[in-house]
């Protein structure tokens, strides 16, 4: 069917999407869920793995950092181990990063998602300069948004919520970009407990000090901030495992969109 819309002006970005989060919450699996939901429903995505020590990737990935970098020969060649080694394939990575985010734009008329995994622990991407790296070079030529998966489960202890939260607020602040959390596995734990933290601060400070050997002082003062943080981000549940939460995650991630078009 021939399209009546003009090539020029009907031009949408994709939105990328920088799936990061503490090692094990289930970024790759979430990323296999959602490349999933895509081609269940129509939505034209595109994928990327930035994890250059995955072993076993669930889904299918358009461009994937192990078919330029080999992590185990990084690591004899560097003398590294395997964290050294991680580290240094992503910053080789990331010298090349203007070709790819160059592949995406010549695609971008045909994409809504561009999806993209990073690798397992979170600080290899969050604080590295290859991380910045990458998140600028995409978030200066697409909408971004970045989603933080929270390990639900693991995280229904108010000090351990709190520490968690701390993590993915200094992650706004630095990146400065929309910023979704995504709780996963809701099959294990609803996330109803984290909502109800973020919407009321009285409840969350209650919680927190009922750990005593918690410094009173500075839980109500980390309360307030993050108080004040959860004023600028979105959430949803979701399943990696059953599917659960897909349709909100990306009405959320559209939601995203329009904040930074609004915003940057
Ligand atoms: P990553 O390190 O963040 O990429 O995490 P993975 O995707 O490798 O997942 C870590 C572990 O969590 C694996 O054993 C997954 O099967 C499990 N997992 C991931 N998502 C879910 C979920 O939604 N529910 C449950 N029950 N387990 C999950
Ligand atoms: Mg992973």
């Amino acid at each position: 069917k021939p399209s009546t819309s003009s090539p020029t002006t009907d031009v949408k970005k994709p939105i990328i999407v920088i799936v990061i989060g503490m090692a094990g919450s289930g970024k790759t699996t979430l990323m296999h869920r959602l490349v999933a939901h895509c081609h269940e429903t129509g939505k034209r995505g595109y994928v990327l793995n930035l994890d250059p020590a995955v072993t076993n990737l669930p889904y299918g990935a358009n461009i994937d950092i192990r078919d330029t970098v080999k992590y185990k020969n990084v690591m004899k060649e560097y003398g590294l181990g395997p964290n050294g080694g991680i580290l240094t394939s992503l910053n080789l990575f990331a010298t090349k990063f203007d070709e790819v985010v160059g592949l995406v734009e010549k695609r971008a008329s045909e994409l809504d998602y561009v999806l993209v995994d990073t690798p397992g622990q979170i600080e290899i991407f969050t604080w590295s300069a290859s991380g910045a790296i990458i998140t600028e070079a995409f978030a200066s030529t697409f909408p971004t948004v970045v989603t933080y998966v929270v390990d639900t489960p693991r995280s229904t202890s108010p000090v351990t919520f709190m520490s968690n939260m701390l993590y993915a607020c200094g992650i706004l602040y630095k990146t400065r970009l929309p910023l979704m959390l995504a709780f996963n596995k809701t099959d294990v734990t609803q996330h109803e407990f984290a909502v109800e933290w973020m919407e009321d601060f009285e409840k969350f400070q209650d919680a927190v000090e009922c750990d005593k050997s918690y410094n009173a002082n500075l839980s109500r003062s980390l309360c307030l901030v993050l108080d004040e943080f959860y004023q600028n981000l979105h959430n949803v549940g979701v399943s990696a495992v059953t599917g659960a939460g897909m349709e909100k995650f990306f009405q959320t991630v559209d939601a995203c969109r329009v904040e930074y078009m609004e915003n940057y």
